[in-house]
């Protein structure tokens, strides 16, 4: 609970674990560096999961959760993408927020308002309360610099941004082929390319920007984004940010780092899509058995296919349904019991990648997921799905190099079992994989000391926790 010498800061993620996350490691930061408590704001109770509700009752007493009263959503149409309903909601919780945040001016020394990647629209509410206006940015720069890039892009180009007929070039970063880049702004006759086209020209608003990335896994775009630019607030180099792993929280789900515990090390690849990616029925056959095929020893966090359009579908739940295998190949989880192992939905994942038997990441690349295995050294099969994750993996697989990326996935189609077994064996056995080991071990090393008292990481968030500390 707030005290009322204390500076308090209210954090409002955007609703999703992979949102909420780094944002909590922040908290942590925040009490145990820098002396201050936290109140992490989240839109409607009734949404939350049990993961949801796992992590905030791991909280320390300086770290108080409060969940916004739920808004009519009903009219919007029914195809409304994740970016959409995340922003109306937002825009229509203004008023629910102002009465949160007034309610804790009055009982805590408030001193700023950090929302994230679609919360631009509380800056309103943080304007009429004269209150800093802080953003936190879950991924990387290299989709900070397409944000700030956007509303000019936009103004700009005429066609669809896959249709681009070269890479897009942004300062520092490596070149993304147009139908690569973010999702949700490859359809712009959609509302949902509309609203982040809002968010972003609203990003210049916040008085700085903290970024969940590091110096050395995107050298070249942190020499450019480092510097001060007119128009542009400054942005501080934080993270990585990654969930802390509680050996004892794991308990009891420890059936998969028993089974870890008999691998020897290095040997198993871990397949994991997040917290929500899905694949296809078609997909998630070829995947299992390309994985067969491959001969390695792997870990797989299993859900249900979904063939919708939308594979972020299972998004704000994270259970499977029904039986979580019977969409399987038939005879894949016998032919498979001596070196496989299926873990349905979800999975202690920093455990998982921190286990010494664990020698590979096959991923969507989201940017947690991404960052979770750098700072466990593992390396990864780029495997993207939505959100800004095809772009991550041109960026792991051609800038950072830690990443291998099969053929077919590139280009959105259906990754071939051949190609799933060539990409995972190249991962685990080949010179590829040897090159991305070294690689991550290196960032690795570079991410673990930035975050010590005194390296870069460290010190940008002092900065910052002093700012806020002088606000007042
Ligand atoms: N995660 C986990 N177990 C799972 C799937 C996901 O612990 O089985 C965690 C993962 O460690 C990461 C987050 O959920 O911290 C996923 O975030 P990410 O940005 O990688 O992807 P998103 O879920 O946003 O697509």
């Amino acid at each position: 609970a707030p005290t009322p010498q204390r500076p308090h800061v209210v954090l409002l993620p955007t609703p999703g674990m992979g949102h909420l996350i780094p944002l909590v490691e922040l908290a942590k930061l925040l009490v145990a560096h820098h002396g201050f408590s936290v109140t992490i704001v989240t839109l409607d109770a009734s949404s939350a999961s049990k993961a949801q509700d796992a992590l905030f009752s791991s909280l320390p007493d300086s770290i108080s959760s409060l969940a916004l009263p739920s808004v009519p959503l009903d009219d919007l149409p029914s195809d409304a993408r994740i970016e959409t309903i995340i922003s109306v909601a937002a825009s229509r919780s203004l008023a629910h927020l102002r009465d949160a945040l007034s309610g804790l001016k009055s009982s805590a020394n408030l001193v700023a308002l950090v929302v994230d990647l679609f919360g631009t629209d509380y800056f309103t509410v943080a304007l009429e309360l004269c209150l800093p206006r802080y953003l936190f940015f879950p991924s990387n720069l290299l989709t900070l610099s397409l944000i700030f890039h956007l509303p000019e892009l936009d103004a700009t180009t005429t066609c669809e941004y896959r249709d681009l007929p070269e890479p897009l070039r942004l300062p520092g970063c490596v070149p993304i082929p147009g139908r690569d880049l973010l999702h949700p702004i490859q359809d712009r006759s959609n509302d949902a390319y509309r609203w982040v086209v809002h968010h972003a020209r609203r990003y210049r608003e916040a008085e700085g920007i903290l970024v969940n990335s590091f110096d050395a896994i995107e050298p070249e775009a942190a020499k450019v984004l480092r510097e001060p630019e007119p128009g542009r607030p400054p942005v501080y180099l934080v993270g990585p940010l990654t969930q802390c792993w509680n050996p004892k929280a794991t308990d009891e789900r420890a059936e998969c780092l028993r089974w870890l515990d008999q691998q020897p090390p290095g040997s198993v690849l871990f397949v994991s899509f997040g917290s929500g990616g899905t694949l296809t029925t078609a997909q998630t056959a070829e995947l299992a058995l390309g994985l067969e095929l491959s001969g390695q020893r792997f870990l797989w966090v299993v859900r249900s296919p979904s063939d919708g359009e939308n594979a972020s579908e299972a998004y704000f739940s994270v259970r499977s349904k029904n039986d979580p295998f019977g969409f399987l190949p038939a005879g894949f989880v016998q032919r498979t019991r001596e070196v496989g192992l299926l873990v349905p939905s979800w999975a202690p994942q920093v455990a998982v990648l921190n286990h010494a038997a664990t020698g590979g990441f096959l991923s969507h690349c989201g940017w947690n997921s991404t960052l979770e295995s750098v700072v466990a050294g593992v390396a990864m099969v780029a495997w993207p799905l939505f959100a800004e994750q095809r772009q991550n993996a041109v960026m792991l697989a051609e800038g950072a190099r830690i990443a291998l990326r099969p053929r077919g996935a590139a280009e959105g189609g259906l990754v071939p079992r051949e190609e799933v077994a060539r990409a995972v064996r190249e991962l685990m056995e080949g010179e590829e994989g040897k090159a991305a080991r070294q690689r991550v071990a290196e960032l690795r090393k570079a991410a673990t000391s930035g975050l010590e008292e005194g390296g870069a990481a460290y010190k940008a968030l002092a900065e910052v926790a002093s700012k806020w500390k002088t606000t007042n």
